[in-house]
């Protein structure tokens, strides 16, 4: 069968009619990648997978829940849809407004936006609007317009986005055959982690000896880390624009998937970050954004700090939530720079070693 997406995979978990209008790009069926150098590297004795989610059609796992969102609000006959954005949701709900045919705005704290992500936008003819302050800003801007006006709020509190990103949950229960014992995801909004807790929890009520519910390993940015601080910051700064947020909208169903999991919602430095960002694209062959690199910064903090030596090492999955072309800017400011060597052979040869 061709693949068409994930609600039409996984209908019979998500809350669609038969009759809905889909709205996709065949989102969703992302690689989950086992990596070959990095236990080695890093001193982990089992296994560690990616879940490649930068593999989704505008880059990032927004577009699982926002398949679900866009298709749900032109069911409702809705014509215009709006959210905040660091960006990642901003490419996507373009892109699937695009696809409906209907029209989307899009709120951006200024400055701090990746430079793809903002391309992704414009090209696909979102009005988006840059405002004078942060990511949380911004959302509490989006849900008043959304109360005032006709329009659908397509951010993670939208129930629908959190329905679709379960789906990534199954994908790795169904890929590996079972749940992995540790799942490690960058944490900004909360939304994610909660969805794929939902989506485990799924599995594990159909098959509880074979889906053994994973660990759940959340890791926030130090200077964008409230539910670890445990009060909202009023400022959030990290080089990870995409878990930018300082007063996350799930923060509870973060600490509830945290406590049932018996997991941990932890932080990183962003100079732990980067490392890990440059380690798993030089090492594995894997280029994912910043915000991303944070799950296998968290690994790489647990291995460290001794974490598993009391807990057994087993099938680590680090979830990869958005491409590293995302974010050229960063990309080229935190690698080796190209060497300049005069047109011949000569120098050349010199430049490369031999
Ligand atoms: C949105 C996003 C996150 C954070 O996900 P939440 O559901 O807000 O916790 C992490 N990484 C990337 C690349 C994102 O786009």
């Amino acid at each position: 069968m061709i693949y068409k997406g994930l609600i039409e995979k996984y209908r019979k978990f998500l809350p669609v009619s038969d009759t809905i209008s889909v709205i996709s790009l065949h989102e969703g069926n992302t690689p989950i990648i086992k990596a070959r150098n990095l236990p080695l590297k890093i001193g982990f004795n089992g296994e560690i997978y990616f879940k490649f989610e930068g593999m989704n059609p505008t880059g990032s796992f927004k577009d699982r829940g926002m398949t679900m969102a866009v298709s749900k609000a032109v069911e409702a006959g809705s014509k215009v849809i709006i959210c905040a954005s660091t960006g990642n949701t901003a490419a996507s709900a373009a892109a699937y407004a695009a696809r409906a045919g209907i029209k989307c705005i899009v709120l951006i704290p200024d400055g701090k936006i990746a430079f793809g992500k903002l391309s992704q936008a414009l090209m696909h003819r979102a009005e988006v609007l840059e405002i004078n302050g942060n990511f949380d800003d911004a959302l509490n801007f989006a849900k008043e317009l959304s109360g005032k006006y006709p329009i659908t709020l397509v951010n993670s509190v939208n129930p629908y986005r959190i329905e679709g990103q379960k789906t990534a949950a199954y994908e790795i229960c169904e890929n590996l055959g079972e749940a992995p014992d540790y799942q490690f995801l960058p944490v900004g909004n909360a939304g994610n982690i909660t969805a794929y807790w939902k989506g485990y929890k799924d599995y594990n009520k159909a098959e509880p000896s074979k889906y053994v519910l994973p660990k759940m390993m959340g890791f926030q940015a130090a200077g964008a880390a409230p539910i670890v601080e445990g009060y909202p910051i009023a400022k959030p700064e990290t080089i990870a624009t995409a878990i930018r947020i300082g007063n996350p909208v799930s923060w509870k169903t973060a600490v509830e998937a945290r406590d049932e999991s018996n997991g941990v919602i932890d932080k990183v430095t962003d100079e732990e970050i980067l490392e890990a960002y440059r380690i798993v694209a030089a090492t594995e062959g894997v280029f994912c954004e910043p915000a991303s690199a944070s799950s296998i910064a968290g690994l790489i903090k647990y291995v460290k700090r001794g974490y598993f030596k009391n807990n057994k090492f087993g099938k680590a999955v680090c979830i990869l939530t958005g491409h590293g072309l995302k974010d050229p800017d960063n990309a080229v400011s935190n690698a080796v720079k190209p060497k300049k060597v005069k047109a011949n052979m000569k120098d050349i040869i010199d430049a490369v070693g031999f």
